[in-house]
């Protein structure tokens, strides 16, 4: 059998009463391993809803989620967590960094919960400021930062415990359009599958496919 990154088969959202909104509505979506996938729609087309579905952070009324290969609705809020951890990282348009710590710090926070040792933390934590360009910041604090630096470090923190999957809200949302690109091109350029949510064309113009959605369908 072929392990996707993500399959999400006839997945709908439908909030409780009284808004009894229908967020999504039968979405087939398969995304590969290594592909990098832009969703797009206006306002209120379901794209959180669905990166939250992606992402275990909810749960789909109806249908099924495949988080590489594992059907996600038999397991528990426990065992959720555990595939958060092992499987996905996170990146978000306001970064979320704890100002007071170190750059090195906020990257090994990502590995906290993985049981692994302070001192292979730190290691693992400097290879991925690396990666991101980060090298000459690490013992910065992160209110030092510019908005550039602190989505990188936030990059960092995302792909410090190698997941098979990054989803992003936004990434660009909080950068001047040049410090956006620059982000883009590294979330573009990372090794593994990226899924991200943006308003920006030339974002989404620079993922390897895009996802419109529109009343919480896939339109194209
Ligand atoms: P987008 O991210 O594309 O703006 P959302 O996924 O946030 O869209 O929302 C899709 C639809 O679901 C909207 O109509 C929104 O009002 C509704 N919605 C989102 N979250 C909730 C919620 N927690 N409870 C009820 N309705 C919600």
């Amino acid at each position: 059998m072929i392990t996707h990154a993500l399959e999400l088969s006839a997945v709908s959202k439908v909030y409780p009463p009284p808004t009894a909104v229908t967020a999504l509505d039968g979405i087939d979506l398969v995304v590969e391993s290594g592909e990098t996938v832009a969703i797009t729609g206006e306002s209120g087309a379901g794209k959180s809803t669905l990166l939250s579905i992606l992402g275990t952070l909810e749960r789909p009324t109806a249908g099924t989620v495949r988080i590489a290969g594992t059907d996600t609705s038999a397991l528990s809020d426990a065992q959720l967590s555990e595939v958060r951890a092992t499987h996905l990282g996170f990146v978000f348009q306001q970064f979320f960094l704890l100002e007071h710590l170190s750059v090195l710090d906020n990257v090994a926070t990502g590995l906290l919960y993985r049981g692994v040792p302070a001192r292979i933390r730190r290691s693992r934590a400097a290879e991925a400021l690396d990666e991101v360009g980060l090298a000459g910041r690490i013992g910065h604090r992160a209110g030092q930062l510019s908005g550039g630096e602190r989505q990188r470090v936030a990059i960092a923190r995302a792909i410090v415990g190698r997941p098979a999957v990054l989803l992003a809200d936004e990434p660009t949302g909080n950068l001047d359009s040049a410090t956006g690109a620059e982000i883009t091109s590294l979330l573009s350029g990372l090794a593994g599958t990226v899924v991200l949510i943006t308003h920006n064309p030339d974002v989404a113009a620079a993922m390897r496919r895009r996802v419109h959605l529109r009343d919480g369908r896939i339109v194209r």
